[in-house]
């Protein structure tokens, strides 16, 4: 291969992907620049308005454009009215719980596990969490994290912070695969996990 730095630089990056190491790096940024207007062109373009207008939003945790307030289902609430919040770890895991068309309500996504590898309680959400619940006079918060050690501390902290409040708490059942993450599970196991959950205690002192 050539020593060309922004070629390198690109290879570099696409690496870091999931599922692909240098080897399919170096085929994708082939492809690329083989398709100089059909992908470099628009993807450049759209990696660049992505980076501008889209973050996620610090109240929820969903992904929003920049520009309008976070409407999508969730933060500000309009035309629909829901009396339940899911709980999940990540984004993936909300859009695998949307596809199967087994919730409605909101989603609270949390960007982490309470233990994960540099992530602070502070950073989790879950103050905004508390808020909500609050504010929007939920009736039901479904604990959707994972069914890993991370996922099961972050639960029940989770429940912890909701302790006084008038709501009820409940966990996905206990059908989860252990060290299933959400995002992976199939719609068949999501349908029973939600159907089957489980009250976490009287939350109610
Ligand atoms: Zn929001």
């Amino acid at each position: 291969m050539q020593n060309i730095n922004e070629i390198d630089e690109l290879v570099k990056l696409i690496s870091k992907l999931p599922g692909l190491g240098p080897k399919s790096a170096k085929r994708i940024v082939l492809k690329l620049i083989n398709n100089r207007e059909e992908l470099i062109k628009p993807m450049a373009k759209t990696l660049a308005e992505i980076y501008k207008n889209i973050s996620r939003c610090k109240i929820c945790g969903t992904l929003k454009t920049n520009s309008i307030e976070c409407s999508y289902n969730n933060c500000t609430i309009i035309e629909k009215k829901y009396d339940k919040v899911c709980v999940v770890e990540s984004i993936g895991d909300q859009w695998s719980i949307e596809n199967s068309n087994i919730y409605k309500g909101y989603f609270h996504i949390l960007g982490g596990t309470v233990s994960s590898a540099g992530q602070k309680k502070e950073d989790l959400l879950i103050n905004s969490l508390v808020e909500r619940v609050k504010r929007d006079k939920i009736e039901e918060v479904i604990i959707a994290t994972s069914a890993t050690v991370e996922g099961m501390t972050t639960a029940y902290y989770i429940a912890d912070s909701l302790k006084g409040i008038n709501v009820k708490i409940s966990k996905l059942a206990q059908g989860l695969p252990v060290g299933g993450e959400i995002e992976n599970l199939d719609d068949g196991t999501l349908f029973s996990a939600f159907k089957n959950r489980n009250g976490v205690g009287n939350n109610v002192d």
